[in-house]
């Protein structure tokens, strides 16, 4: 037994640091104890069900508890938890390796394992630097990303990021990176339609690079949706030109699709609608199917031969976190490949998406705190304002996004907010009749919060 609900919610507070929490409030709330779950629902201590609706926290793909995922996993577990990669191979890793380049963007052949979407993109941000280095410009070491740009919470990434709620107090610990505009209408003042707004976007990336391509390694970007600054979505072209961009200066181009990878935006990989092979691509949260930490950064044979050097040359990539490369957490991932192919869950998603927008339109657009729904595949993002006309956000003290999460517990729905946008990020095996009670649970919880 795991104990009484009450004496483990104790112990919660007593032990427990939650992330990104402000612990005074926590320790003043009831925090809900999670005991199991079964396909897209969390249980509690109490018994009690609820719809998983951000994917707990974005990774879940197929559901919890997948017959198949577990019995790959215990099918490991009686051959080895964990060997390491350093100086040895295993099976699982090799396996993995070779689906996860049989399905990326055609041209990343290599495969570099991590742990976590941080880790993923601190690798990329130094191979980056380091393929400069063998190609005789050290020069080339700035980095350029998106503003309101999020790749983790490393210092690395975090000097490639670019919210500043999260990033402001570490500031005089990071690199400093140059940053270019998100391409998201509601961020461009001086555009009437997205489609402009692309544009100016655009052309503010081909000046950084025309004045600062001498100087910077890698170009980094989340690609279609800047997930956590609140699941910004961008405009169709945006990516592929930038990629064009790049390409023409000669800088890197690294996809960040820790987030955006593994379905979540309706094909495989973000990249694959705009026909886009970056040089660098970071995987992480669904790859698992969210059952372990696992993470990769994907290179083309271009950054790799770079590497290739006799001992004395120095060119190794010196970098390699303890757990790389994990059996348990690869032979996991395999499973959930395997689900994807066996069950054509990519095939199944233009209706789930499209019952998802359809409702959302129905039950929430018209709502009158509702400034924007934004949705690209299965990520959402409701931002909720004061006033739709002046689109006047809420103050931040309100913690609008937090009570609505908060009142979609009553409805049986567990959400987690970015400020005051509320997330909806359910598993690809989310079924319609769960999409409608999603949806709906929202709605009400927006307008009992906002008292409309
Ligand atoms: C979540 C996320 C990360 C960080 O991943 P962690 O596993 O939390 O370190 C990086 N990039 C993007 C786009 C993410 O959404």
């Amino acid at each position: 037994m795991t104990g009484h609900p009450a004496t483990l919610a104790a112990k919660d507070k007593r032990f427990v640091w939650h992330p990104f929490t402000q612990m005074h409030d926590w320790l003043a709330s009831e925090p809900l104890v999670i005991e199991r779950a079964e396909g897209n629902y969390l249980i509690d201590t109490e018994g009690n069900r609820y719809l998983d609706g951000v994917s707990s926290l974005w990774v879940t793909v197929h559901g919890h508890r997948r017959p198949e995922i577990d019995a790959a996993i215990r099918a490991q577990l009686d051959r080895v938890a964990h060997t390491t990669l350093l100086g040895l191979a295993s099976v699982p890793s090799i396996e993995l390796a070779e689906r996860l380049v049989d399905i990326a963007p055609r041209g990343l052949s290599k495969v570099f394992y991590s742990d976590s979407g941080s880790t993923a993109v601190e690798v990329a941000l130094k191979m980056a630097y380091q393929y400069w280095l063998h190609r005789g410009q050290p020069q080339k070491r700035r980095f350029l990303a998106l503003s309101e740009a999020y790749h983790g919470d490393t210092i690395g990434a975090v000097s490639v990021g670019g919210i500043d709620l999260f990033h402001q107090v570490f500031r005089p610990l990071l690199f400093d990176a140059l940053r270019v505009p998100t391409p998201h209408w509601y961020r461009c003042h001086d555009a009437p339609d997205p489609i402009s707004c692309r544009d100016l976007c655009l052309a503010a990336l081909e000046r950084a690079l025309e004045q600062h391509a001498h100087e910077i390694a890698a170009f980094i970007l989340e690609p279609l949706v800047q997930g956590a600054a609140g699941i910004l979505t961008h405009p169709h072209g945006y990516l592929a030109q930038a990629a064009e961009l790049c390409r023409k200066h000669d800088v890197l181009l690294i996809c960040d699709e820790v987030a955006t990878g593994f379905g979540r935006t309706g094909t495989m990989f973000a990249c694959a609608q705009e026909d886009v092979t970056p040089d660098l691509l970071c995987l992480a949260k669904g790859m698992t199917g969210g059952y372990l930490p696992l993470a990769a950064t994907l290179a083309t044979d271009e950054v790799f031969a770079t590497f290739l050097g006799k001992h004395g040359d120095k060119r190794t990539f010196f970098h390699g976190h303890t757990y790389t490369g994990n059996p348990l957490a690869c032979a996991a991932a395999i499973a959930s490949l395997d689900i994807f192919t066996k069950e054509r869950v990519l095939e199944h998603l233009p209706e789930k998406i499209n019952v998802l927008g359809a409702k959302l339109q129905e039950h929430v657009a018209p709502l009158p705190h509702v400034g924007q729904v934004r949705q690209r595949g299965l990520m959402v993002g409701i931002e909720l304002v004061m006033d739709r006309s002046t689109k006047e956000p809420f103050p931040y003290e309100s913690a609008i996004g937090a009570q609505v999460c908060l009142e979609s517990r009553k409805h049986g729905v567990i959400l987690r907010p970015l400020g005051h946008v509320v997330v909806l990020m359910p598993p690809l095996s989310i079924e319609p009749s769960e999409i409608h009670h999603l949806v709906t649970s929202v709605q009400a919880s927006i307008t009992h919060v906002t008292g409309t």
